[in-house]
């Protein structure tokens, strides 16, 4: 196993080159350092070695790192990406830059009331099922189309793109790459304020030069920064 420090340069460096062949610029893509099972310590050493922004799943994993004196005096900047359980909400938000993983319209409405509640705001995306699988989580792509006028109305959150988590063929997840770009651009075809919805958070380990290519803003990376889970 290599060290932390050299996966994360490693990486670094196909982020560049995916983004030269694709003709964009790489400032465009950021890292997401998926930290779901591990240790508050290994969050610390990617986070010396210049990473700061850290994806977790769970909600009770995520709120001990949160609070461990390892990390919490730093400006990590964390989202989450697993499923979100309403009730689990109130408890995560004013924690986290991005949450990722809206999946369906009563969350989102659970979201809206807790943060008007706490006086906070906060940015989510939605989560699509791009692939088909039934065993997958997310809003069927016209699903999200019919939703958006009342998504834009809830108050204290603000839609900011989408995200999607893709087949593990390559081919395949590419062309479900394309498929989530295109959606994002029919929804700011509609959208009231379509310069907040820049994000696609699409691409991991296996698949984020394929995302890359198709658009991604965001590639969540997990097994190639820290190894196998
Ligand atoms: C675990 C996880 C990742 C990271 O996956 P790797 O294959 O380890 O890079 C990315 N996105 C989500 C939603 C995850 O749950």
């Amino acid at each position: 196993m290599e060290s932390i420090a050299t996966n994360i340069e490693a990486i670094r460096e196909e982020i560049y080159a995916a983004c030269t062949e694709a003709g964009r610029n790489p400032a465009e893509v950021r890292l997401i350092a998926v930290s779901k099972t591990q240790p508050a310590s290994l969050v610390r050493e990617a986070f010396d070695t210049g990473q700061t922004v850290f994806g977790e799943s769970y909600v009770q994993e995520f709120l001990e790192k949160h609070d461990d004196p390892l990390l919490e005096q730093l400006p990590v900047e964390w989202h989450f990406i697993g499923h979100l359980q309403s009730n689990k909400i109130r408890s995560i938000i004013g924690k986290v830059a991005l949450i990722h993983g809206i999946d369906k319209l009563s969350t989102a409405e659970e979201l809206s009331k807790r943060a008007v509640q706490q006086n906070l705001h906060v940015d989510y995306l939605l989560e699509v099922n791009t692939s088909g699988e039934t065993s997958k989580y997310g809003m069927q792509p016209n699903e999200v189309l019919l939703s958006a006028d009342l998504l834009s109305t809830l108050p204290n959150i603000t839609l900011r793109g989408l995200m999607t988590i893709a087949s593990p063929d390559r081919v395949r997840a590419q062309e479900e790459f394309r498929q989530l770009r295109t959606l994002l651009e029919s929804l700011k075809h509609n959208a009231p304020d379509p310069s907040k919805l820049t994000e696609l958070s699409m691409g991991m380990s296996g698949d984020f030069r394929e995302a890359i290519h198709e658009g991604a803003t965001m590639i969540r990376v997990g097994t190639a920064i820290f190894g196998w889970r």
